[in-house]
C-alpha cells in the first residue's frame, strides 16, 4: 500500500511517535510524506520516505494530485484543530480528495491506530480490488 503522511507543526512529534511505535508495520509500506513531517519520521525511524515539498510550499498539493492518480492508499493526516490556520484551503482539498476517492485518511492518532490496525489485518486490501494500480 502506498501510505502519506502529514502533520502539522504542533502534531509533528506526535506523528514521530506514532512512526517509531508502529515502524514495523509501515516499514512493509511505500512511504511518501510533506517536507518537514517526512524528514523528521525518516530521522527518527530510519524508515525509507520519499519527501515531497513542505506543505506551505505546495506538498499537500503533490499528496492531493497523486491521491487524484489512484497513487496514495491511506493518508495519515494529524491535524491541529485548535492554532493551524496557514494552509487550510490546500488541506481542505486534501481532504475533499479523500472523500471523492474514497482513500482511508485519520486525521488524529485515535483513527490512525485504527487504520494501522486494519491494514496490518488486511482489512484495507479491498483498495487493491476496486482501485488496481495501473
Ligand atoms: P510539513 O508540511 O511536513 O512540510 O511541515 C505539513 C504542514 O505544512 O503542516
Amino acid at each position: 500500500m502506498n501510505i502519506a503522511i502529514t502533520a502539522h507543526d504542533s502534531k509533528k512529534e506526535l506523528m514521530v511517535q506514532f512512526c517509531i511505535a508502529y515502524c514495523g508495520i509501515l516499514s512493509r509500506h511505500n512511504l511518501c510524506a510533506t517536507g518537514t513531517t517526512g524528514k523528521m519520521v525518516g530521522e527518527a525511524t530510519g524508515l525509507n520516505i520519499t519527501r515531497f515539498m513542505a506543505g506551505t510550499q505546495g506538498g499537500d498539493q503533490q499528496i492531493a494530485s497523486r491521491i487524484s492518480c489512484n497513487e496514495i492508499d491511506l493518508l495519515l493526516f494529524f491535524r491541529d484543530p485548535i492554532s493551524s490556520k496557514s494552509n487550510e484551503v490546500n488541506e481542505a482539498t486534501l481532504l475533499r480528495l479523500c472523500d471523492v476517492y474514497n482513500i482511508p485518511v485519520a486525521t488524529n492518532i485515535a483513527t490512525a491506530e485504527a487504520l494501522i490496525h486494519a491494514l496490518e489485518n488486511g482489512d484495507l486490501d479491498w483498495r487493491d480490488i476496486v482501485n488496481p494500480k495501473k
